[in-house]
């Protein structure tokens, strides 16, 4: 007898449906075929214990197990369910009717308890669009698949519970409020802008950063709160929508990252690597293909504490994802795309003993060995970065006396009015929602500038030595601005502030105070 059962195989953040033909017939072997890793192949064992446990049994014939399409790698131990309810459907154990309805995932323990699997929201999603009926899970990674509408999902503990269902006991499919799990991110208690006490100038520049959605680097002696200024962005950008919840929490779920509490990520996430960090660990890839830091970070933050501690080939692999916003990983038979839209913050010492323009310490630097610390970071990553922010050390009396700051929920209510000012501009522009995403023709429309505005900006980058390619980042962060500000033009005051965060393009850095 041969039957069908389904399974999932994911690929980039996308699944794709695998079908598994089981046939026993006469003869005493079990082989399996179609691209499975080892992996899979091991799988015969964890099966044989399973169904043992339950007092079923492989029968002692010759079983094939035929994994289609045969071109795709099946990889891990998450076919062992599909497998399994295959052997004993084609033995007459499950009623084979109701295979056809369902796709079916699960990693198997020795005593026929399931285990979670990897990437269950893509595959639900592949499941809803190939129109099955619903999905078959590991009662821990339903809440994540019942995120899905219009397609049932069923989670089960035992192997037994799903022989038990297929064969006719009814079985509750898992729901989950998906406004709710909003409602709840917006009252979540994350970490607040208030926590941080002065920093009057850096708050106002991440603000900046966050209405315009622009890179930044933050130098700054070490205890100068650059770390918990970086740490309270997601507070104040825009709410996640659930599109940008679902594109997030997908690739969470594919490298398997997703906690099990968590069925949708409703706030965006914020991703700080070490700076041990390996090329593929921070872009993805590797021999079975996983996303990085950065696919990580989509539509939430990445900040990189101690940028100049990076390797270099690290530094340099994160260019093109910083302009393309996504990363293709190439391997000798396959080619996977993850996303990676992140608002990229780095944060750095003014120099190697960190005291460089520091109120009361001495920096201990030669003015040669700054110049060759801030060099580590090369000229094209410091061209995609829009801001230069220096919060400064205060004393730790002066901190005690300062009244708490704005609240996040403050600050992001005027990020977001900028935010829907720069959604009309740039409605029906695929892929530009926000002011640091401008190309040359929508820079060229939106900054343009009156008589007195070129005369001084043309000024200021004379005098203050800037390099030519300050020029762009002014303007697109002037625009900014003015959007904070309401003003449809961009005026002397905005271009002025803009100008202000571009201090590490000047000649002179490392030769005068900051
Ligand atoms: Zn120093």
């Amino acid at each position: 007898m041969i039957v069908k059962t389904f399974g999932s195989c994911t690929y980039g953040i996308h699944a794709i449906t695998i079908t598994v033909e089981v046939s026993v017939e006469i003869g005493v072997n079990f082989y399996l075929v179609g691209l499975p890793d080892s992996a899979v192949k091991e799988s015969q064992q964890r099966i044989a214990s399973a169904l043992g446990y339950y007092g079923y049994r492989i029968p002692g014939k010759r079983i094939i197990i035929n994994m289609a399409p045969a071109d795709i790698r099946k990889e891990g131990s998450a076919y062992d369910l599909t497998i399994a309810i295959g052997i004993l459907a084609a033995s007459g154990k499950v009623k084979a009717d109701a295979l056809g309805r369902f796709v079916i995932m699960g990693e198997l323990s020795l005593d026929g308890k399931l285990k979670p699997v990897r990437g269950v929201l893509p595959i639900t999603l592949e499941a809803k669009k190939q129109g099955f009926e619903g999905v078959l899970l590991p009662q821990s990674n339903a809440s994540e698949a019942a995120v899905v509408d219009g397609i049932a999902v069923y989670g089960a503990q035992t192997i037994k519970e799903v022989v038990d269902f297929l064969n006719g006991t009814p079985m509750q499919p898992v729901r989950v409020d998906t406004q709710r799990l909003f409602t709840q991110a917006a009252y979540a208690g994350e970490l607040d802008f208030s926590d941080v006490r002065g920093q009057e100038n850096a708050k106002r520049a991440l603000e900046i950063a966050a209405a315009g959605g622009h890179n930044v680097i933050m130098i700054g002696s070490p205890g100068s709160g650059k770390t918990m200024l970086a740490k309270r962005m997601p507070s104040i950008l825009p709410p996640m929508t659930l599109e940008e919840a679902l594109e997030t929490t997908k690739i969470h779920s594919v490298s398997g990252k997703l906690p099990h509490d968590v069925p949708l990520m409703t706030s965006r996430p914020f991703r700080a690597p070490h700076h041990t960090i390996s090329d593929v660990a921070l872009v993805g890839g590797g021999s079975h293909p996983m996303p990085g830091e950065i696919s990580l970070a989509h539509h939430g933050v990445l900040f990189l504490d101690e940028l100049p501690e990076f390797k270099r080939s690290v530094l340099e692999v994160l260019r093109q994802p910083l302009e393309d916003r996504c990363v293709t990983v190439s391997r000798s038979k396959m080619s996977v795309e993850y996303p990676a839209s992140f608002m990229f913050i780095a944060a750095m010492n003014p120099c190697p003993c960190g005291y460089y323009g520091h109120p009361d310490k001495k920096c201990a630097c030669q003015p040669q060995r700054i110049q060759q610390y801030m060099h580590k970071i090369s000229g094209p990553l410091l061209d995609r970065i829009d801001m230069h922010i220096f919060p400064y050390s205060i004393r730790q009396e002066e901190l005690l006396g300062r009244k708490k700051g704005e609240s996040s929920l403050q600050i992001r209510e005027r990020v977001v009015k900028a935010r829907k000012i720069q959604e009309a501009r740039f409605k029906g522009i695929p892929g530009v929602y926000c002011n640091a995403q401008m190309g040359e023709r929508l820079f060229r429309q939106y900054c343009d500038l009156d008589a007195s505005g070129r005369q001084l900006l043309k000024h200021a980058m004379e005098k203050l030595g800037f390099s030519a390619r300050a020029y762009n980042r002014i303007l697109k962060v002037a625009r900014t601005i003015a959007d904070l500000d309401g003003q449809e033009r961009i005026l002397p005051q905005h271009l002025s502030e803009a100008v202000g965060y571009r201090n590490l393009d000047r000649e002179n850095w490392g030769k005068e105070k900051p």
